[in-house]
């Protein structure tokens, strides 16, 4: 617990109004997306970075757990004050402080919103590309510690393929900038792609400094329904082996169809095997025949019906499908356990099929939906909580689940990390060396264990 008195120092640092103490206020801060509960011992909601070196050093001297938190969207877990202590809100540092149109960067604070920061930057005709599903409410902060991806992954990459620059608080007090605000720099080891994708572990993220792109001068979209996943699947291959990298290429697997269609309902064939949803963009006559090319090799794969979005909202309309899979799925179960793993494109509808087998085999429900293009499926064991025997049944399977992926040349999460959800799991990919190294890095920067302690390794 924090003694009172170092409350009351913690109130002198960021003023009365940003703590937080009461059990309903720390209740709203005890869970994530897994739905998982910690209760924290408090809750500060810091407005600038000195306040939050001040903090670090107050939690070293009285040896106190600190949590970073954005928007509290995490899948793993990472957010939550597994040890008590404090939960480090950084939502109030939200400014996007730089757009520079000559070197095509923007400078942002952490509690930006993804998708404000695209909207804003679009107006301008740039583009940040990376866009996890939760871009209208997860942060920045957030996407940088979690280096979040979205669709647009398959063509333009994913967080850390933008970050270049960042402004971090260590764990053990003191700030630090590292890399650059040009397109190169080699300045000793790379600092930046260390802190991106670490969970909030290693260090406070207070400022990033990100690349832009021009933003694309048009879009189309098609959806192909095919009535089996391979013939998807090698329609996917086809694509690619075309030398047309979409902006998108996403699928849904038969369950995932039925879910939606209980759901909406879009009107789509419930029995049919999987779906595609594919999206091109650049240069308008690039893009008509790119689009074209796709559409004629869905027909040649056999697709029983593709349809192309001829503007925005009918392209919306056909995003619709895709969109609605989270939230439908709870109509199968009240909740889910979801995983994120990531195989090479051309093994997706083999890992697809061995994760069904493992559902039939544990009597539960399983479907899967992802980025087709880039190998990355979500994977969704449905489950109910207070069904103990099928919480244990889907714990077995998503082991299960983990040995096919690795065995299939894939990995364990392709955006989600790793938190405490998948922290078991951790030596089913790495050997126990790296396991090690990454350990003292942790134990480097944090000898005293106090930043987002419990995280990412098996303890
Ligand atoms: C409906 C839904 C859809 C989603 N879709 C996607 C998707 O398509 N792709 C994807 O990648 N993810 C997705 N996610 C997961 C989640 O949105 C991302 O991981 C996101 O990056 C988390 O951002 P956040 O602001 O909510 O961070 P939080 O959940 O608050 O924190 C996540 C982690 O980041 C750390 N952290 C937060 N801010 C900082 C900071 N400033 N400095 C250091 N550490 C920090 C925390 O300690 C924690 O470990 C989805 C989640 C939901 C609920």
């Amino acid at each position: 617990m924090i003694s009172p008195t170092t409350l009351s120092k913690i109130e002198n640092i960021i003023g009365k109004k940003n703590l937080f103490t009461s059990q309903e206020d720390r209740i709203c801060y005890a869970y994530d997306a897994t739905n998982l509960f910690y209760l924290p011992d408090a809750v500060a909601i810091p407005g600038t970075a000195e306040e939050i070196d001040a903090i670090m050093q107050l939690a070293n001297q009285e040896k106190f757990p600190v949590t970073p938190r954005g928007a509290g969207t995490g899948m793993t877990g990472g957010a939550l004050a597994v040890n008590g202590g404090l939960v480090l809100v950084l939502t109030r540092l939200n400014r996007i402080l730089e757009i520079d149109t000559e070197n095509l960067i923007a400078v942002v604070e952490p509690g930006v919103i993804t998708g404000d920061l695209q909207k804003e930057v679009e107006k301008i005709g740039l583009f940040y590309p990376p866009d996890p599903s939760s871009l209208k409410f997860s942060t920045m902060g957030g996407n940088v510690a979690e280096c979040a991806g979205g669709a647009r992954a398959v063509k333009y990459g994913v967080t850390k393929d933008y970050i270049i620059g960042l402004e971090v608080i260590l764990p053990t007090s003191g700030i630090i900038s590292t890399g650059v605000r040009t397109r190169k720099g080699v300045v000793g080891y790379d600092l930046t792609k260390l802190f991106v994708g670490s969970e909030g572990t290693l260090g406070i993220i207070t400022r990033i400094i990100l690349k832009l792109l021009p933003l694309p001068e048009a879009r189309k979209t098609l959806l192909a329904i095919f009535d089996r996943l391979d013939t998807a699947m090698q329609t996917v291959s086809g694509i690619i082996s075309a030398r047309i990298i979409p902006a998108a290429l996403e699928f849904m697997d038969q369950t995932a169809i039925s879910c939606v269609e209980d759901y909406l309902p879009p009107g789509l064939p419930r029995e049919a095997g999987a779906l595609l949803l594919i999206e091109v963009d650049g240069r308008k006559e690039a893009v008509e025949s790119e689009a074209d090319t796709i559409y004629q090799l869905c027909k040649k794969m056999g697709a029983r019906n593709i349809q192309t979005a001829g503007d925005e909202s009918e392209a919306a309309l056909l995003w619709q499908a895709r969109r609605a899979v989270s939230p439908a799925l709870f109509k199968l179960r009240p909740h889910k356990i979801s995983e994120d793993i990531v195989v090479p494109r051309n093994r997706i509808a083999e890992m697809v099929s061995q994760a069904k087998t493992i559902g039939t085999e544990n009597d539960l429900i399983v479907l899967c939906f992802g980025h087709a293009g880039d190998g990355n499926i979500h994977i969704n064991i449905m489950i109910d909580r207070e069904d103990r025997a099928e919480v244990n049944r889907a714990q077995r399977a998503k082991e299960q689940i983990f040995r096919a992926a690795v065995e299939l040349g894939g990995t364990l999460s392709g955006e989600h990390g790793i938190g405490i959800t998948k922290s078991p799991f951790l030596g089913l990919e790495l050997n126990p060396l790296a396991v090690e190294t990454m350990k003292k890095i942790k134990a480097a920067l944090d000898p005293n264990n106090i930043l987002n302690p419990g995280k990412v390794f098996p303890y």
